[in-house]
């Protein structure tokens, strides 16, 4: 209720806001004139006359019988005016007098009294109307954006009078669109989730097949996986392949714009439906509404009564009729349930991030409104983004053709849409970051210590690129490291090596400086995040085997592990978790000083060319060292 109580104060300043800048263009534009047009100065009887004797009135209004002059002054303009009471019986004397002056005497001056009120008229009511006419538009326009019985600013009759919010029916609601103008085409890769998506269009269009053999297709599908990957695309597309109508709301509206009356949105959503079947109901990020239901202190009233609308709803729907409702989330394990039970979001159709077959196809996809100069590899982007999903991959594509836009190009090279990844991984290069002499040796030496020790481990991806231009994230340096296929399993060995990798950067500092530096913070950041799954989920300890020592909160958003285990066994993960990277440190030192020479030479070549190529690295890697004795072969 809080919430609402913002909604209408927000409301409020905004009408305000609005009424105040009207009156102001009225004040400043209309009012003035037409007090000017009235403004009457008053004079005394012997002033009209040596005005009229030195020819300086232009008109006089005399019609106004009785006393009463109203007179103008030649050369003064219509907005001037001046008033005196003629004395009594001196009317034909006047008459004379003005004529001799030869002032017109046939016009209307508007006088005192009649302009006064048409003043307060217009300066007192035409406002009032004006904010009558606002507050009414006003308030159909909300009405029309937060659907039926919303707090209402009920302007127009009672002054604030409706602001208690007015629980009114009204025709404003959730529309459906009709043409949702996506289909299966546009969704690259996700083919199992399509495979499952394609039943339902189906039954969306011809649900009398369905029907007739007994069969009760699912009432509901939960889409769920990683944000980006195309949920809320996948369920457009199902409403453009059936074309059907489709309504769409996201979890979040029902908490936000529909405060206190989440229930009964639920409720004429439903009935919307019923209406307009076959459709689909697509209600997006439904965590923001079906969060499971506890006995936890922070329970929401509000909340809850929409999930159990949306329960009842579900349950009591005639699903012969050719309704689906689809949901999305990335948080499928704090949902209610009740919410997933058979009946109501009983199939789950998960959408995962690509791999690699479908990273291609979807830049392909995004790459086709590109205007591109041959010759494009997009299997090498798609190799180089693991882990992307399908929103960061149209962002690369999108990018690379920003940079040809930027660089006044009519079509994007594969050059933009290589920069372009490490824009969406690293960041913007950022030209402003200057580093002093020392500074750029040391990241130079970090990144070849990387590099080296990668190199020297026998499986793990090869070396692809290395720079030590700044980038806008703050790194101001990176070794990028692609595999050459999909990897679907880790073996202890490579988790081990990728530990040695991370280590690379600061052993090379150590070894080379004999000092630390900051620069490493990112890489033990990974490395104690990997060493702690080693240990706590991958069960690659001997320590403590296969037990698992936490759990994954959300595998979706962030991997974030808790620990599940007694305070005292969670010091001795530390200890475990300490012993594996200082091992891997170790390790690292050890290849680095064995390979010393190589790291002097690569590092002082990459300090020069700042950003070189994973080949140029190998073979300058390889190449005999006429100074060096030769390495013994094992
Ligand atoms: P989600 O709802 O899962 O967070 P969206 O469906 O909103 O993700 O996807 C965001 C954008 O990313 C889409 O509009 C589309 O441009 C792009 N995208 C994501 N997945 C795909 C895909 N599989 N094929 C094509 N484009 C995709
Ligand atoms: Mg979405
Ligand atoms: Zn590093």
């Amino acid at each position: 209720m809080e919430m609402d109580e913002h909604k209408r104060r927000r409301n409020m300043i905004l009408y305000v806001l609005i009424a105040l800048a009207v009156y102001l263009v009225l004040n400043t534009l209309l009012f003035p004139n037409m007090r000017q047009q009235s403004q009457i100065t008053e004079v005394s009887y012997s002033t009209l006359l040596s005005d009229l004797d030195d020819k300086k009135v232009s008109e006089v209004d005399y019609t106004t019988g009785g006393a009463d002059v109203l007179y103008r002054r030649k050369g003064e303009g219509d907005d001037v005016a001046y008033h005196t009471t003629a004395l009594p019986g001196s009317e034909d004397y006047l008459l004379e007098k003005i004529e001799a002056a030869g002032a017109e005497i046939d016009v209307t001056i508007p006088s005192n009294d009649s302009s006064l009120w048409t003043y307060y008229l217009l300066t007192l009511f035409l406002p009032i109307g004006v904010f009558l006419l606002l507050g009414w538009w006003l308030n159909r326009r909300m009405k029309k954006a937060m659907g039926d019985d919303g707090p209402s600013m009920n302007f127009g009759s009672g002054g604030f009078g409706g602001m208690g919010g007015g629980l009114g029916k009204s025709g404003a609601r959730i529309v459906a669109s009709k043409d949702v103008g996506v289909t299966f085409k546009d969704v690259a890769g996700q083919e199992e989730a399509k495979e499952s998506l394609k039943e339902v269009v189906d039954f969306l269009e011809n649900p009398k097949r369905y029907e007739d053999i007994g069969a009760r297709l699912p009432r509901g599908a939960l889409l769920v996986g990683p944000p980006g990957t195309g949920k809320t695309l996948l369920a457009k597309a199902v409403a453009g392949e059936a074309g059907v109508p489709f309504f769409s709301i996201s979890g979040s509206e029902f908490v936000e714009m529909f405060v206190g009356r989440g229930a009964a949105k639920v409720r004429d959503l439903f009935k919307q439906a019923n209406e307009k079947a076959p459709c689909i109901v697509f209600i997006d990020e439904i965590d923001a509404v079906g969060k499971r239901r506890d006995a936890g202190l922070s329970t929401n009233d509000e909340r809850e009564q929409t999930l159990n609308q949306l329960l009842t709803e579900m349950d009591g729907f005639d699903n012969h009729k050719g309704i689906v409702v689809l949901a999305a989330t990335n948080r499928p394990d704090s949902l209610d349930p009740a919410l997933l039970r058979p009946g109501r979001f009983d199939r789950r159709i998960p959408v995962e991030l690509p791999d690699l077959a479908g990273r291609k196809a979807i830049l392909e996809l995004h790459a086709k409104d590109v205007k591109t100069q041959p010759p494009i590899d997009l299997s090498a982007i798609a190799r180089a983004t693991p882990g992307a999903s399908g929103a960061d991959l149209s962002n690369i594509i999108n990018e690379g053709a920003l940079r040809a836009v930027r660089q006044g190009r009519s079509r994007a090279t594969q050059d933009d849409f290589e920069e372009s990844v490490e824009v969406v991984i690293a960041g913007q290069q950022r030209k402003s970051t200057v580093l002093s002499d020392h500074e750029k040796q040391v990241v130079s030496y970090h990144e070849i210590g990387h590099a080296i020790v990668a190199a020297n481990m026998k499986e793990g991806a090869p070396v692809t690129k290395i720079t030590i231009v700044p980038r806008t994230s703050g790194a101001l340096g990176y070794t990028m490291q692609v595999e050459e296929d999909e990897k679907f399993l880790t073996t202890k060995q490579e988790v081990l090596d990728k530990l040695a990798v991370y280590c690379g950067g600061r052993a090379a500092e150590e070894l080379i400086f004999g000092e630390m530096t900051t620069g490493a913070a990112n890489d033990i950041e990974q490395a104690t995040k990997l060493a702690r799954n080693m240990i706590t989920r991958f069960g690659m300890s001997e320590e403590f085997g296969m037990m698992a020592l936490g759990t994954v909160q959300n595998a979706y958003l962030s991997q974030d592990t808790s620990l599940t285990c007694a305070p005292g066994t969670a010091e001795r993960v530390d200890d475990a978790v300490k012993k594996v990277i200082d091992e891997a440190h170790k390790r690292a030192l050890q290849i680095l000083k064995e390979n010393k020479f190589k790291l002097h030479e690569l590092a002082r070549y990459l300090y020069k060319k700042e950003t070189i190529t994973g080949d140029e690295f190998m073979t300058l890697l390889k190449r005999e060292n006429p100074l060096m004795p030769p390495k013994p072969q094992a």
